[in-house]
């Protein structure tokens, strides 16, 4: 009881990502005294469902075991229920194994797989399923923390205190911007990063003509839009009244300009109820080595220029430093101005 407890303590006190699974995969590993637990992200569809290892923890004599001995149909039957039920089964060598998931949405999940020599009692099930639903509880209360209420966008907390650490991941990892241990690409442009401003034009006069329900509802919509257009690893935040904040990983310059011009022309073809057409302006820029803020600043110049220059329209500021529309920014010292 004192070491559930003691479990229990560690994953419900943290609240970053990667420390809360870590957490919980040592918690499930001890508390049933397994030789290794693991997190599995499913990837893929139908019948083309595999597992991608995504976090483990293991005794130091423990063997990383294959991950995909579980077939596709199997992993479907783990994440389809509503009411996660475990999965036993013996994997390679005869281990003992318990899938269960924590987590099904819309085209995968995440499960966890404990690998044990002996059988795992009913016991163990309900140790295990308990463990889980706390994380999984804990889990909501954190997220609800970083949603916006309105539109279910990451908040402008969730942005303030994670943007940091957001762009220094998008950072590229190597001089040419490949991800590490892969090739470096022939001759050609190389994967970025990129952060976007998106500011909803004359939106004052939406909420004027129309009032500010009708302003609300416009706000919903566009966010549904922005969710459609972008990939589930981009992160999209609203930033603030009709402002969002969009870091869009790993796209050639090409497909950047693609992506958010799809997106700016989606709001366009949108007819929101009662109020009509509503367009966008979006300024975007590079996440380069520059500090967060002068990304930032820099995206939100090229948004300030779209605005100048006719709205509904998609500026980089790159190009309008390359084309002197725009001038780059003077960054004094360790402070920067924008
Ligand atoms: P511009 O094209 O230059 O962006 O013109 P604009 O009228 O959109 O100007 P601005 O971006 O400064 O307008 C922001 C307006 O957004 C002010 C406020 O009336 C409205 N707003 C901010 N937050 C909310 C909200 O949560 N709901 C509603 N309905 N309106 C909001
Ligand atoms: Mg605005
Ligand atoms: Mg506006």
């Amino acid at each position: 009881m004192n070491s559930l407890l003691h479990h229990l303590d560690r994953m419900t006190r943290r609240r970053e990502r990667g420390l809360l699974v870590a957490a919980l995969l040592d918690a499930l590993r001890d508390l049933t005294d397994a030789e290794q637990a693991d997190l599995f992200d499913v990837i893929g569809t139908g019948d083309r469902l595999h597992l991608q290892r995504h976090e483990s923890a293991n005794l130091g004599t423990a063997r990383r075991a294959d991950a995909d001995v579980l077939p596709a149909n199997r992993i479907s039957v783990l994440i389809a229920s509503n009411e996660p039920a475990p999965l036993l089964a013996v994997g390679p060598a005869g281990v003992h194994q318990l899938w269960q998931c924590l987590r099904a949405e819309q085209g995968g999940g995440t499960v966890v797989r404990l690998n044990r020599a002996r059988p795992f009692s009913a016991d163990d099930l309900e140790l295990v399923g308990g463990v889980l639903q706390i994380f999984r509880n804990h889990l909501a209360q954190i997220e609800y923390g970083e949603t916006d209420s309105l539109t279910g966008l990451l908040n402008r907390k969730t942005f303030d205190s994670r943007f940091d650490q957001l762009v220094s991941e998008c950072l590229p990892q190597d001089a040419s911007g490949a991800p590490e241990g892969s090739e470096r690409r022939e001759a050609g442009p190389v994967q970025s990063n990129w952060l976007a401003v998106v500011d909803i034009d004359h939106f004052k006069r939406i909420n004027d003509t129309y009032g500010h329900l009708y302003g609300d509802e416009v706000l919903i919509l566009l966010a549904n839009i922005l969710k459609r257009s972008f990939r589930a690893k981009d992160r999209i935040f609203r930033f603030g009244g009709e402002e969002f904040v969009i870091l869009l990983r790993s796209t050639v310059p090409r497909h950047a300009r693609i992506a958010f011009e799809r997106f700016r022309l989606a709001v366009a073809a949108q007819d929101f109820p009662q109020v009509g057409k509503v367009t966008v302006s979006v300024g975007y820029a590079e996440i380069s080595t520059a500090s967060p803020v002068v990304i930032l600043g820099d995206a939100d110049r090229a948004l300030y220029y779209a605005k100048q220059n006719g709205r509904n329209r998609v500026c980089r500021y790159e190009e309008l430093v390359k084309v002197g529309s725009l001038r780059p920014q003077k960054v004094s010292g360790s402070v920067e101005l924008f």
